[in-house]
C-alpha cells in the first residue's frame, strides 16, 4: 500500500518510508492510497472474537501488504496485551476505557505498535534513528514506554514546562536509556513547531535520521481503529443493539480520526461527536466551516490542549475537503473547566463513576448529543488516577486511589534537560549529542 501526502507536491511512498519519516517532504501528512473495506458479514460474527483477533484483522488492511501476517499478528498481539472493556454508566451511555494498558493511556497502542514496527522495518540498518516527540501530557508516556529499550532508537520527548501533571511527567523523565526528557520553556504548540521544524531542517535531517511518534505518525493513529472495532464487538456480545454513536474527547484529533477510518472500513458507526476543551478550533468548524488555528489555552483536560489540531488535514481529505459531508458524520461540542468540573461530579455523586478531565469533555457532549433509541459510547481517554490533583479538587481528597502500575513511575527520578524554545537551541542540541 502507497501513503500520499496531503498536500499532494510529493510522489507516494512505501509504508517503511511513510512510518520512518512521519511527516511527508512537503511538510503534509501520510494517507493511506486506499481504504479496504470488511465485507459486512464480519460484523454479524465479530462478537465472536477476541480484542486481539479482531484488531488483527483490521491490521491486516492498512498493513497486510507490506508486513508479512506472522510478523504483523505478533506485533499486534505484543500490543495489546491488555483488554479494553466497554463500562455502562447510565441509561444507553457506555465508557469505552482505553487506559488499561502499561501508562494507563490509550495513547500505548500507538506507541507500542510503532515502536514494534519500526523495530520491524529498521532490523539490520546500521544507522541510529531518532523519534521526536513533542507531548502535553500521554504522549510522552505512551511512546517513551512504548520504544523503552528498543535496540537503535533514541527518543527525544519534548514536553511543555509545568503543563503537564506530575505523573505524565514521571512517567517519561525518570527512564533513562534510550529515552531522553526536553523540557521546553513554552507551550504544547511550541513543542510541536520545534519537531516540525526539525523535520524540514535540511542540515539536520543529512546529519540524523529523525522520525516522529506524534499522531501525524500512520503507525501511531492507524491502530487506534482497533478500539472502535472493539467497542461495537463488546457492545453487540452484551446484546446491546442500536445505532451507536461515539464521543471522543479531542486535541490533535488523531483518536477521532482513527474512529472515521473504522467507519470508512464499514464499521456500523451513526455518528461522531467531537469533544472539545476551550481549544475549540473544530467545534468552531463545524458550526461555521471556518477553520481558524489559534495559540492553546491550558485547561485541566491538558492533553487536549491544542490550538492546530494536526490531524484535521487528514479529516479533510478523507471527505473532499467538503465542510457539508464532515458535518454530516461529526458533531462538535465545546466545554470550560467549570463544566467538566461539574460533569466529573455529577457522575460520580448520580452513579459512582469516576471520570477523569478528558472522559468528562466526552461524557457531557454525549449526553448532549444523544437520540432517543441510540446507543452512546464516549471514549474514556485516561485513568482518573493520571489527573488525581484536579479529580481529587473536584471529587474529595482520598477518593483517587493509586493503581501499581503509576506507583512503580512515581518512584523513579526526574530525568530532564531544559530547553528554550528557540529553533537554534534544539538544533543545536541534537546535533552535539
Ligand atoms: C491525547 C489525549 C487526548 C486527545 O487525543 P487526540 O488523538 O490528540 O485528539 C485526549 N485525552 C487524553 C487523556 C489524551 O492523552
Amino acid at each position: 500500500m502507497k501513503y500520499y501526502s496531503t498536500n499532494k507536491s510529493v510522489p507516494p511512498v512505501a509504508l517503511m518510508e511513510a512510518v520512518t519519516k512521519g511527516l511527508a517532504n512537503d511538510n503534509g501528512l501520510f494517507m493511506p492510497e486506499r481504504i479496504l473495506k470488511f465485507h459486512p458479514s464480519f460484523f454479524d460474527r465479530i462478537h465472536q472474537m477476541s480484542f486481539q483477533e479482531i484488531a488483527f484483522e483490521v491490521a491486516k488492511r492498512f498493513f497486510g501488504e507490506d508486513v508479512p501476517e506472522n510478523t504483523l499478528k505478533e506485533l499486534v498481539y505484543d500490543t495489546l496485551s491488555f483488554d479494553c472493556p466497554v463500562v455502562k454508566v447510565n441509561d444507553s451511555v457506555y465508557s469505552l476505557e482505553l487506559f488499561h494498558g502499561p501508562t494507563l493511556a490509550f495513547k500505548d497502542v500507538g506507541g507500542r505498535f510503532m515502536a514494534r514496527l519500526l523495530g520491524y522495518f529498521l532490523q539490520g540498518f546500521k544507522k541510529e534513528v531518532n523519534v521526536l516527540v513533542a507531548t502535553s501530557g500521554d504522549t510522552g508516556s505512551a511512546v517513551a514506554n512504548g520504544f523503552y529499550d528498543v535496540p537503535g532508537i533514541k527518543v527525544y520527548v519534548l514536553y511543555p514546562k509545568g503543563l503537564v501533571s506530575d505523573i505524565q511527567e514521571k512517567q517519561f523523565t525518570t527512564l533513562g536509556k534510550n529515552i531522553t526528557a526536553l523540557e521546553i520553556d513554552g507551550t504544547f504548540d511550541d513543542c510541536q513547531r520545534l519537531v516540525k521544524s526539525a523535520f524540514l531542517d535540511q542540515e539536520l535531517n543529512e546529519a540524523l535520521v529523525l522520525t516522529s511518534a506524534n499522531s501525524i505518525n500512520v503507525a501511531r493513529f492507524l491502530p487506534q481503529s482497533f478500539y472502535y472495532f472493539n467497542a461495537y464487538a463488546r457492545l453487540r456480545e452484551a446484546g446491546v443493539s442500536g445505532d451507536i454513536v461515539f464521543s471522543v474527547p479531542s486535541g490533535n484529533f488523531g483518536n477521532l480520526t482513527a474512529g472515521l477510518f473504522a467507519k470508512f472500513m464499514g464499521l456500523p458507526v451513526k455518528r461522531f461527536v467531537a469533544a472539545n476543551n476551550e481549544n475549540d478550533i473544530v467545534y468552531k468548524y463545524l458550526q461555521s466551516g471556518n477553520y481558524e488555528p489559534r495559540p492553546s489555552v491550558a485547561t485541566i483536560a491538558n492533553a487536549m490542549d491544542v490550538g492546530a489540531p494536526s490531524n484535521f488535514a487528514r479529516i479533510l481529505e478523507l471527505y473532499n475537503h467538503s465542510h457539508q459531508n464532515i458535518a454530516a458524520d461529526m458533531v462538535g461540542y465545546r466545554y470550560s473547566d467549570q463544566e467538566i468540573r461539574e460533569t466529573m461530579k455529577e457522575v460520580y455523586t448520580e452513579t459512582n463513576y469516576m471520570l477523569d478531565p478528558h472522559g468528562a469533555v466526552g461524557y457531557r457532549a454525549l449526553k448532549a448529543d444523544l437520540k432517543l433509541g441510540e446507543v452512546g459510547v464516549f471514549l474514556e481517554t485516561a485513568h482518573p488516577a493520571k489527573f488525581t490533583e484536579t479529580v481529587e479538587s473536584v471529587l474529595g481528597a482520598g477518593t483517587v486511589v493509586l493503581p501499581e502500575k503509576l506507583r512503580a513511575f512515581m518512584k523513579g527520578e526526574k530525568l530532564s534537560i531544559p530547553l528554550s524554545t528557540e529553533f537554534a537551541d534544539f538544533k543545536q542540541f541534537l546535533l552535539n549529542k
